[in-house]
């Protein structure tokens, strides 16, 4: 595999992966579960067939509700997931 074929491997996040979220809300910072967002807005991006940009993020032990619509540049895929 190429360096560059390593480097988007990584860089992709995918409906169901473990991320970091490093974002605007502080209290928020920490592991979560990537999901598309399903806002109004991002629903109606994806009716016209536009890739995934928003994420809503899920506790991975289902306790709490996190953020949504947070940017990919707020998110890491987790290499703990591997
Ligand atoms: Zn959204």
């Amino acid at each position: 595999m190429s360096e560059e074929a390593l480097f988007r491997s990584a860089d992709l996040i995918e409906p169901g992966d473990l991320v970091l979220y490093h974002g605007s809300i502080r209290t928020h910072h920490g592991l979560w579960i990537a999901l598309p967002c399903r806002c109004s807005n991002c629903t109606a991006f994806d009716e016209l067939g536009l890739p995934m940009s928003r994420f809503a993020l899920a506790d991975p032990w289902g306790e709490l509700s996190g953020p949504h619509h947070v940017r990919r540049t707020s998110v890491t895929r987790s290499t703990a997931c591997g």
